[in-house]
């Protein structure tokens, strides 16, 4: 069932400011990349966490959209990765990166090579680890707001935090994904009220 707090909603410069809390503390762990058929996704072993209000989130899995769901100021990136996240209660917080064109990502390169070119196929990758980590930008300032899972269910309540910084990926990597996957963005959804804020990370 839809709510009137959907996911993904464009973000603009209307923002009210937040005090920084957000954590991202990352390791290693077995690389299992799986073609679900929609996207292109990464399992992730316990032990990588985001700290938020006090609140631990354990890091499930991370996969990928193309274009990007979110967009800035009506504009979208070429990509936008997803990184998702539940708290010992179930409640979920999902961490958002745009993926832009320009040089090729290395540590996303190990996971293209991996994946699986069939729908509903699995690959644990013998003796790769891949830290989430080398995904992420150097500079962690993000948007915060309350929305849902941009497929079904459509589950609302998660906590988004999108990172405002664009991490490079290149044309070939963009194509790549495009060639396994349609077009999997879900349509910017109606604000209706919600606050957004903007955090800056401390210099
Ligand atoms: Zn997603």
């Amino acid at each position: 069932m839809e709510g009137i707090q959907q996911s993904p909603i464009d973000l603009t410069s209307n923002t009210l400011p937040a005090r920084h809390d957000l954590a991202l503390q990352y390791i290693p762990a077995p690389l299992e990349v799986v073609n679900n058929g929609y996207t292109a996704q990464v399992n992730v072993a316990p032990g990588s966490v985001l700290m938020t209000g006090g609140v631990q989130y354990a890091l499930q899995q991370f996969h990928f959209h193309r274009q990007s769901e979110h967009t800035v100021n009506g504009k979208p990136a070429d990509m936008e990765l997803h990184l998702l996240h539940l708290d010992s209660a179930g409640n979920i917080a999902v961490v958002g990166v745009f993926l832009t064109a320009g040089r090729q990502h290395e540590a996303l390169q190990s996971v293209w090579v991996n994946l699986p070119p069939q729908k509903n196929e699995n690959r644990l990758v013998e003796g790769v680890e891949f830290n989430a980590a080398s995904l992420l930008p150097a500079d962690l300032n993000y948007y915060s707001y309350v929305g849902s899972l941009t497929t079904p269910p459509y589950t609302e309540g998660v906590r988004w935090f999108v990172l405002s910084a664009p991490v490079e990926v290149s044309k070939e990597q963009v194509a790549r994904f495009g060639s396994l996957f349609s077009m999997n963005a879900r349509p910017i959804q109606p604000l209706n009220g919600r606050e957004v804020h903007f955090s800056r990370a401390a210099e």
